[in-house]
């Protein structure tokens, strides 16, 4: 059987979700091979094999670190020459797009990104996309070389198939250009304990109805309930009340999670092209005209203050 190639996001071992879901997707259209680069990566083979890879190629070297993508890009195009695979699948992470991007110029193929569906197909795999802020929905193929897709997450659900998971050592050897640009320090993040915005199974969005930095305290609480991510809206960020990093839209993040709850946010146009791939869509405004309401799947026309806190609460209840 065609085997296809799944770039794995890992965190020292740690297998990030949306890989868990690109071999869901793999799965519909051959063998996933699972490409592991960089310090752990032998120790994402366990979950990989649990998810159907039937192979984990690995590649451990500090240039996986000390530099920026082009060593990724290098190890991924040593795959993809070693395996000649029916396409290659990559999370669409800012980092896993130019991945894509720099591989499928190195190997004269086409790149599709951000799908949100994928599906084998007579003359290669056919990719969804969403177009134009969500108005459109597209399904397109490549039709030169080996299809390299990026996919959204949250597109595919994890499921577990157990495979043989293979651990082989892949022979990376770095380009000229592999070393260009060094990375001198990191400063991680403070982590809020919520999940990552863009992975979130269900994320809780505050907007300029919000009304006060303070008052997301009302949105983080219901987030916290469901185990969510909090976002918010461009009017809500520039008004200082949240940070740049958990803006939703199209200057923002693109968020697609199984649920997305809009808390005083009108629904314009820029916001809706960062979450109508949300699968269930939630709102809440004391608007009933708000725009919103035209795309949501339930929609709650009252205050958030009142709103939201009972839902919390009931949420919160629901669960002791
Ligand atoms: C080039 C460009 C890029 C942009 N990029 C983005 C982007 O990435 N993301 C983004 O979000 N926006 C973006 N915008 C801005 C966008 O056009 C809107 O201005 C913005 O989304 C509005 O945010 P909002 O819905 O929070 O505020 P508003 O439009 O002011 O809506 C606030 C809503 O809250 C409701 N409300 C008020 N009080 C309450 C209450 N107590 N209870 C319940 N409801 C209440 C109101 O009825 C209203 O519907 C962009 C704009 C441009 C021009």
């Amino acid at each position: 059987m065609a085997e296809v190639l799944v770039y794995v996001d890992h965190v020292d071992g740690a297998v990030r979700k949306p890989t868990l879901e690109l071999l869901t997707l793999a799965r519909r259209i051959g063998e996933p091979v699972a490409v592991a680069v960089g310090g752990g990566a032998a120790g994402t083979a366990g979950v990989l094999a649990e998810h159907g890879a039937v192979r984990v190629l690995t590649a451990e070297a500090p240039e996986f670190a000390d530099y920026l993508v082009v060593p990724k890009v290098d190890a991924l195009q040593a795959a993809h020459d070693a395996v000649s695979p029916v396409a290659v699948l990559v999370p669409s992470s800012a980092e896993g797009k130019e991945i894509a991007a720099r591989l499928a110029v190195r190997i004269g193929s086409g790149v599709i990104t951000d799908a949100v569906d994928l599906e084998a197909g007579e003359q290669g795999p056919v990719a969804t996309q969403s177009a134009f802020a969500a108005s459109f929905t597209t399904r397109s193929r490549v039709s030169r070389g080996t299809p390299v897709i990026t996919v959204k997450p949250n597109s595919a659900p994890v499921e577990a198939a157990p495979a043989a998971g293979a651990v082989e050592a892949l022979a990376v050897s770095f380009s000229a250009q592999a070393t260009g640009t060094k990375v001198l320090s990191r400063t991680p993040r403070e982590s809020t304990g919520r999940p990552e915005l863009t992975e979130a199974a269900i994320v809780v969005s505050g907007g300029r109805g919000v009304n006060g930095a303070e008052n997301f305290a009302v949105i983080e609480a219901l987030a916290d309930s469901l185990g969510a991510a909090v976002g918010a809206s461009r009017a809500a960020v520039d008004a200082g009340w949240y940070p740049h990093s958990s803006q939703v839209g199209q200057t923002g993040k693109s968020v697609s999670p199984q649920l997305y709850i809009a808390s005083g946010i009108s629904g314009a146009i820029q916001h809706r092209a960062g979450m109508q791939t949300s699968k269930t869509i939630v709102a809440i405004n004391k608007d009933a005209e708000a725009p919103i309401f035209d795309l949501v799947d339930y929609g709650v026309v009252g205050d958030l203050f009142q709103v939201v806190p009972q839902l919390t609460e009931e949420v919160n209840a629901r669960k002791g």
